[in-house]
């Protein structure tokens, strides 16, 4: 899901080029959700103008992960990170804005959180990659995919800002 520029002509960033409105898939992981940091990794998106259109909690198959993952499935850390994903309920989200697939990434922070810059979520919240406390999806088409697999089209809802000169749209 993609809406083109020619669709958006009100939306321009400074260079005056187009900004796309997009959809990503956000999901805070099982020690996310143990850790009672739902909020505040909400709070981050939100307070950045985007618009929350899917949100649920569900207990992850390993049907589910081996999709997601599907890249992944030969790393030697896979089983681990099947253990750890399904070790709890996870929050999935959908969220909506300009860019929002590349600027989440960067909220997010590095896959390493002792990498990861000071201010993204990795970095302030967690300090070992295989508890990295957030999911987002790392590029438009991996976000379309993922969508798909995590939610029915008929639960993600469009809905309009009354007050669109506070958000980013
Ligand atoms: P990202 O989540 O940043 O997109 P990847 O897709 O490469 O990163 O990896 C998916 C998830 O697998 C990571 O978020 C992390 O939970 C886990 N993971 C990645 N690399 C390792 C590793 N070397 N050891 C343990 N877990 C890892």
């Amino acid at each position: 899901w993609r809406l083109g520029a020619a669709d958006a002509p009100g939306h321009r960033n400074k260079s005056d080029a187009p900004c796309v409105k997009e959809r990503t898939l956000i999901a805070v992981k099982p020690d996310g959700v143990q850790r009672r940091l739902v909020g505040q990794i909400i709070h981050r998106f939100e307070r950045r103008g985007f618009k929350l259109v899917g949100l649920k909690l569900l207990q992850v198959s390993k049907d589910l992960l081996s999709q997601h993952y599907c890249q992944l499935t030969k790393k030697p850390f896979y089983p681990d990170l099947v253990d750890y994903m399904t070790s709890g309920p996870v929050v999935a989200m959908v969220w909506e804005g300009p860019n929002i697939v590349q600027t989440s990434r960067m909220m997010v922070g590095h896959t390493n959180p002792s990498e990861a810059q000071t201010g993204t979520i990795r970095a302030d919240f967690c300090f070992h990659v295989s508890r990295n406390v957030v999911h987002a999806s790392d590029s438009t088409e991996g976000a379309q995919r993922e969508i798909r697999l995590w939610f029915d089209g008929q639960d993600l809802l469009s809905w309009d800002c009354i007050d669109k000169s506070v958000t980013s749209e």
